[in-house]
């Protein structure tokens, strides 16, 4: 079959149209590619805070940008494009169970931040209108400069205590869960983690809550993309910055990595306070946690750690044991100091990855429903504003029990069909029952049916009468 020119021209018109639609260009602009193009560029330079005071700095916190929901786009670009470059390198890509848990980890720690948000910006800026010690030009470069090193400064601390205070740790090992180590792990944090914020509280003395938030973002941003094995070495650079090889030290199990390189941005902080340790080429990095409980549910993943702290807690026999179970280190143990005696950690070798595998339809069918996770967060968060938040927390429930079932699928749990039967059963009871001003009538009919077909399909699978026989398990 010919392709006619007229086709061709056709074909690049709709893709100008979407994106000038998209970005808001001006159309009668002809120069609006070298817009979208230069667009692109700063947006790539937010992940490694190239960018200037001057475009960065706002007098109020309505005014900051929400940086990173908008990085979402360039959060898969980089995805894509480590994939593509450890596959030239003939180097094992992801794993989607992994990559798609690591993903649902951070849209749940998305969902918990519409709460966090809130709280962290009463609390900052309540201490900084009643406590500041100087009033510091929010349009100053070195006001921001200051902002920068600070947020980098306090997030090391909180790192540092994230891993040192067993009860911290319980939240934090979340983002430590994953065998494998690339970019869909820099997404992977802990619902819970947004309690952190009392670590920065500090900065509120000095800092204007604005330029607190901006760099907040920007610091998370650069901690996505040194996630990622398909960088070896940055040269020079890494005698100041955190980079690809010192974070994958922070990420092994090995002895040697425990405790090591907790710096978001610089990693001059490691070296300062004697947390730093450089990769070593001849041994192999064993990624994961020292005590591994290995699953794709991110339910599990999220509480399993909680409940053993307070069982630890439940077994100390007197009161000043109990709280050093719950705000010493993890290794601790009675007698031993504060972070547990270095004999007594246990030696990770090389281990087999948990790995279970389905068949190809079931991960396509959960990577579509994902998708559809993801325009549906994408919506609420576009009109959470306007939203009860009554309606949000339902939102919030239907995303989390969601990432749920798609977790039981992965693991192949035995009652993984009959939750989804319910969550997609119940999103067509609430399609055809509540209003959903944010989606047009088209779109509610396509996940209508969707729905109705997904829910019928498992409803047969539970019934026995399609199974599915994963291909092989491994433990
Ligand atoms: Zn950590
Ligand atoms: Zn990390």
């Amino acid at each position: 079959m010919e392709v006619e020119e007229s086709d061709i021209l056709n074909f690049n018109d709709s893709i100008r149209s979407i994106i000038v639609k998209l970005n808001h260009y001006d159309v009668a602009d002809d120069l609006w590619y070298h817009q979208a193009a230069e667009d692109f560029w700063k947006g790539v330079g937010k992940f490694f805070y190239l960018v200037k005071p001057s475009e960065t700095s706002f007098e109020r916190v309505e005014e900051v940008p929400n940086y990173f929901n908008e990085a979402w786009p360039y959060f898969l670009l980089f995805i894509l494009l480590e994939n593509v470059l450890l596959w030239a390198e003939r180097k094992p890509i992801m794993r989607i169970n992994d990559s798609i848990t690591s993903l649902s980890h951070g849209l749940a720690h998305e969902c918990s931040k519409l709460v966090f948000k809130a709280i962290e910006s009463y609390c900052y800026i309540s201490i900084y209108t009643k406590f500041r010690i100087m009033d510091l030009p929010w349009n100053n470069p070195t006001t921001w400069y200051l902002a920068a090193i600070s947020m980098d400064f306090f997030y090391y601390w909180g790192h540092r205590a994230s891993h040192e205070i067993h009860i911290l740790w319980a939240q934090h090992q979340v983002h430590h869960s994953s065998e494998e180590f690339n970019t869909a792990v820099g997404l992977r944090q802990s619902v819970l983690q947004g309690c952190s914020f009392i670590f920065y509280l500090p900065m509120a003395l000095i800092i204007p809550p604005s330029l607190f938030i901006t760099h907040q973002h920007f610091n998370l941003l650069y901690q996505f993309w040194i996630h990622t094995k398909a960088v070896k070495t940055l040269g020079p650079l890494e005698y100041i910055f955190n980079t690809p090889q010192h974070h994958r030290v922070h990420h092994g199990s090995n002895i040697w990595c425990l405790d090591k390189n907790y710096g978001g941005v610089l990693i001059i902080w490691d070296r300062i306070f004697g947390t730093f340790a450089s990769e070593k080429n001849n041994e192999e990095i064993i990624y994961g946690l020292v005590v591994n409980r290995p699953s794709f549910n991110p339910l599990q993943l999220q509480t399993f750690y909680t409940s053993y702290v307070f069982q630890r807690f439940s077994e100390m026999k007197t009161w000043k044991l109990k709280l050093c179970s719950l705000f010493y280190g993890p290794s601790w143990r009675p007698g031993s100091p504060r972070l547990g005696l270095e004999e007594e950690k246990i030696k990770v070798g090389p281990r087999q990855k948990y790995d279970i595998k389905i068949p190809t339809w079931c991960n396509l069918y959960i990577l579509v429903h994902f998708c559809v996770i993801i325009y549906g967060y994408h919506k609420m968060s576009s009109y959470y504003l306007v939203l009860s938040p009554f309606s949000i927390l339902l939102f919030v429930v239907y995303i989390l029990s969601s990432l749920t079932s798609i977790g039981m699928m992965f693991d192949n749990h035995p009652y993984a069909c009959v939750l989804e039967v319910l969550r997609c059963m119940l999103l067509v009871t609430a399609i055809q029952n509540f209003e959903f001003p944010a989606l047009d009538q088209t779109v509610l009919t396509v996940m209508e049916v969707f729905f109705l077909l997904s829910g019928l399909f498992w409803f047969l699978k539970c019934t026995k009468v399609i199974q599915i026989i994963p291909k092989e398990k491994l433990k």
